[in-house]
């Protein structure tokens, strides 16, 4: 069968009352089934039914993404986002059916255990009783967005957004990042009482949420609503501590030897994303030059990827170049009904280009490696799981990086790359740990709650200084960290993932075959177990256990000559 190219990957608008009488069949060949087969065969027409719904809300979701502009396409994710809540209903209501189903055990063992964790956990983060209230978080979460979008900045005669701005964040000219961030930071502090009000409702409607699905506190329902499985609370909390013994003396070690090689008295905030008075290294070429390199990368590293990426290429799967009307941002996106991934990127000419570019491609590869897993559940693993799979990949193409950058710069690069995967542990785990604290105390008044970021500063990020920045220095530099406000609880899933591409990059310095082929097999998996089922197979240290981070700390304090 011939692959079909994106230009013809075409589905029509579903309608809601097709498909809730397709469930309803779905339902009722399930209860007359009288073998396992016939119920398993149920559950594969469900499946498809959802492979396809999913194919049509990607497609329609990136298609807008491609052309904002568009009137058509903008209708159309509108039409998208409006049966949205009405498909988890009905999917709902299919997997409680499964789950207090007394055939379970023998469907777990047809289908596998996990499909079955994670419908638990769906289940148990809805309820129609709080079909409003998710309403209104949606609009907090929108609001909080426009509000940042709503930036226009001046800035030494010109207007700017927030990201334009941030660029000269990373400017060779330290008066020119003090005056950017002043600039920046003043702006956030003249939003501060409506970001502290949208925050204020978020943490007070999610906790009457989760009170009303009968939890103590929101913590429980966020972790539910992550998928987690395998851990729980108290893992998470032994992880940030081993982050804070371990790893935040080495953090400060590198931030001192930057101030040395910066040259200045005191290492300020702004001077913070700055590790080389050269700047930061760029690619030696443009988007069509980086896709050759990148052919030539792959080819080299073998394992599929090479195949993989050709065929991106032939398919029409990649998105990379920025231009006017396309959405900002980088990410992977999936259409199961055509069995595979898409890429969508904004290359600017920075370094950053082909971390995003090899980031996704992480990504990519392990949904198309996965495809032939069912039910549709396991196409992608929960999300630090996911996040293995694309920060591993950056570290394995390593080798290949002189290729964009040449030789020299693609030390620097090599580097940079590793000091930021190092630094980002401790803000990461910070952002967790503020979470925590804020959902625990849900009364808490907007200053107490700046009173909390300053005390994870004070025990993750002792060395950091705000001067005369006087809103982030009273605790507001949380506010402009957006997974606080849309994605609660999700942010530590980047730092446990980190730590495992940590440990894949140690294995591909000794053994690049071996850590090739582990990620490899990785990827097959997809989702089909917890995150430590799916570590522990790969032969990677879960960062749960005691000890977890020394072999990291170790081999990057060499590798730095710290
Ligand atoms: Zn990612």
């Amino acid at each position: 069968m011939a692959k079909t190219h994106f230009n013809d990957m075409h589905l029509p608008r579903p309608d809601v009352d097709e498909v809730t009488a397709s469930y309803a069949g779905v339902s009722k060949a399930f209860d007359e089934a009288g073998t396992t087969a016939e119920r398993a065969a149920a559950i594969r027409d469900w499946d498809r039914v959802r492979g396809r719904l999913w194919t049509y809300l990607s497609l329609t979701g990136l298609r807008f993404n491609q052309d904002t502009r568009d009137a058509e396409r903008k209708a159309e994710r509108e039409y998208a986002d409006s049966i949205r809540p009405k498909l988890q209903n009905l999917d709902t209501e299919i997997m409680r059916k499964l789950l207090d189903s007394p055939h379970r055990a023998e469907m777990e063992a047809e289908i596998g255990a996990q499909a079955f964790a994670l419908w638990d956990c769906e289940i148990g983060t809805f309820s129609k009783e709080i079909e409003d209230d998710l309403v209104e978080e949606s609009r907090l979460e929108a609001e909080y967005v426009e509000l940042l979008a709503s930036a226009e900045i001046e800035f030494r005669g010109e207007t700017y957004n927030l990201p334009g701005l941030g660029k000269f964040a990373e400017d060779s000219d330290r008066e020119t990042r003090h005056a950017a961030s002043t600039t920046s930071w003043n702006w956030t502090g003249s939003q501060g009482d409506k970001l502290d009000r949208i925050y204020d409702d978020l943490v007070k409607l999610r906790h009457k949420m989760a009170r009303k699905l009968g939890y103590d506190n929101f913590i429980g329902m966020g972790y539910k609503r992550m998928g987690r499985i395998d851990y729980d609370q108290n893992d998470v909390e032994n992880f940030r501590a081993q982050v804070r013994d371990t790893l935040v003396p080495l953090c400060g070690k590198i931030r001192e030897k930057q101030r040395e090689m910066l040259g200045v008295d005191k290492l300020m905030a702004w001077d913070e994303p700055i590790h080389d008075p050269r700047g930061n290294p760029k690619p030696k070429g443009d988007h069509d030059w980086m896709l050759e390199r990148a052919t030539e990368m792959f080819d080299n590293i073998g394992g599929g990827l090479d195949t993989f990426w050709r065929e991106m290429n032939e398919r029409g799967l990649l998105d990379l170049k920025t231009r006017e009307g396309k959405a900002g941002g980088g990410f992977c996106t999936s259409f199961p009904e055509y069995k595979t991934p898409f890429i969508y990127a904004n290359f600017n000419g920075t370094q950053g280009d082909v971390l995003v570019f090899t980031h996704e491609m992480g990504h990519a590869f392990q949904n198309h490696c996965s495809q032939e897993l069912s039910p549709v559940d396991y196409l992608w693993p929960t999300s630090e799981s996911c996040e293995i799979h694309s920060m591993s990949l950056e570290f394995l193409t390593w080798p290949e990086m002189d290729r964009f950058f040449g030789k020299e710069d693609g030390d620097r690069f090599r580097r940079q790359h590793l000091l930021g995967a190092l630094l980002f542990l401790p803000y990461g785990v910070a952002v967790d740990h503020f979470q925590h604290l804020v959902y625990a105390k849900p009364e808490a008044t907007p200053a107490e709650r700046h009173e909390m970021w300053l005390e994870m500063v004070r025990t993750y990020m002792p060395w950091r200084d705000w001067g005369d920045l006087a809103y982030p220095a009273m605790g507001g530099r949380w506010q402009r960290q957006g997974h606080i406000y849309s994605g609660p609880f999700y942010y530590i899933d980047y730092t446990l993932a980190q730590v495992c591409a940590l440990q894949y990059w140690i294995r591909a310095e000794k053994d690049f075959a071996e850590a090739l082929e582990s990620f490899v097999a990785l990827c097959k998996r997809g989702g089909e177990a917890p995150f430590q089922q799916l570590t522990k197979g790969a032969g990677l240290r879960s960062p749960f256990e005691d000890g977890a981070l020394d072999e990291v700390v170790a081999k990057a304090a060499e590798t730095l000559a710290l």
